[in-house]
């Protein structure tokens, strides 16, 4: 299938800002946007790059009412010497596949998409950063467009990809958070969607997310739904803890997000000769290795930050100190493993880095 591509005109370029340091994260979109439609008759058709714009949706479009949708996020990461990174892309695309199955989103053509995105950054490629630590953030959605007020799988649907420039998530050296243990709320149940990447998610947490701001904490530490004291995961990140003799991060049991930093860090981790393992872990574990002295480091992973130390973690009234507050020697170093082979410094003995 041909990508038809309708260039943006010159008097309606974006304005790409001067000042890398003031990117942020989210708010500055680039120039153009991959798109592709799905209604029964022709399932997906018409690819193609458009001028970034709002989109045309009826109000009674499903994904308004249903959350039908499935979602992504990767990062084009620009090296010293000019050549342009992703980091395990087709991993983002099968991980969406599998959050498309679990919301009845009829399966996409990944080879096409794959291009398609090859295309749109070729189109909008200096639109990648180029200052320490800045990248391209890359976010793919399906959303549900059938107009349509019943509760049922849409039958149309549009798949598009939006990117924006995203500043560096540590300019002045590693910040580490402080984390609010949820014991209220809860992010996904046995049997829910906790693994799919999907909007329905990520609204019902904002309550929590603003009791913790509320409170002077930056993210929260979600707990399982039934018992309130398995650790499952953090914000938009998966969570890792250094004892002394080994380190642990909750299992994949469906409730957690399957994250690719997470992985990429487990195996890391293992060939670092560390004892890497995934478990079950409770919060009363944490809390008294913590007060025994044991725990020397725990951090979140993601894509955004890639690693964040965590300095505190606030639970039943108490605020529990980390390690000693100052030096997260195993997180620096797996971020600056991460990230070298991110931004093409170093051999990827992974295969895990992929040219465009
Ligand atoms: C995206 C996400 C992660 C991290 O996944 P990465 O592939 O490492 O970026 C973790 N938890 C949640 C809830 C997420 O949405």
């Amino acid at each position: 299938m041909n990508i038809t591509k309708n260039k943006v005109s010159p008097c309606m370029h974006r304005r790409k800002p001067d000042d890398e340091t003031k990117l942020g994260f989210g708010v500055i979109m680039s120039n153009h946007m991959f798109m592709m439609d799905y209604n029964l008759n022709q399932e997906w058709h018409n690819p193609r790059i458009e001028p970034y714009g709002p989109l045309h949706l009826y109000p009674s479009a499903a994904i308004l009412h249903y959350a039908q949708e499935g979602f992504e996020g990767l990062k084009a990461y620009r090296s010293k010497s000019d050549e342009i990174y992703l980091f395990r892309p087709k991993d983002n695309l099968k991980r969406l596949s599998r959050t498309c199955d679990r919301m009845c989103i009829p399966q996409y053509p990944q080879e096409l998409i794959y291009n398609g995105l090859m295309e749109l950054l070729n189109m909008d490629r200096d639109w990648i950063p180029s200052s320490p630590g800045t990248s391209l953030y890359i976010r793919p959605n399906i959303i549900a467009t059938e107009a349509f007020i019943g509760v049922r799988p849409s039958n149309e649907y549009l798949f598009y990809i939006i990117t924006g420039p995203v500043g560096a998530y540590y300019p002045e050296g590693f910040a580490p958070v402080k984390i609010m243990v949820e014991n209220i709320y809860s992010r996904a149940a046995h049997g829910g969607a906790g693994e799919a990447k999907t909007a329905g998610n990520y609204g019902t947490t904002l309550k929590g997310q603003m009791d913790a701001h509320n409170k002077g904490f930056s993210q929260v530490l979600w707990l399982d739904s039934k018992e309130h004291r398995y650790i499952e995961e953090v914000g938009t990140t998966n969570i890792f803890f250094k004892f002394k003799d080994e380190l642990v991060t909750p299992p994949l049991a469906g409730t957690i997000l399957p994250g690719i930093t997470r992985d990429s860090i487990i195996t890391l981790a293992k060939d670092l000769g560390l004892n890497m393992q995934e478990r079950t872990i409770t919060i009363d574990e944490v809390v008294s290795r913590i007060q025994a002295g044991e725990m020397e480091e725990v951090f979140c992973s993601g894509t955004a930050a890639v690693i964040s130390p965590v300095s505190v973690l606030h639970y039943d009234d108490q605020d529990h100190g980390v390690g000693n507050g100052k030096e997260y020697p195993l997180s620096q170093k797996l971020f600056d493993m991460l990230t070298a082979i991110q931004f093409g410094e170093v051999e990827d003995p992974y295969g895990w880095r992929e040219k465009i």
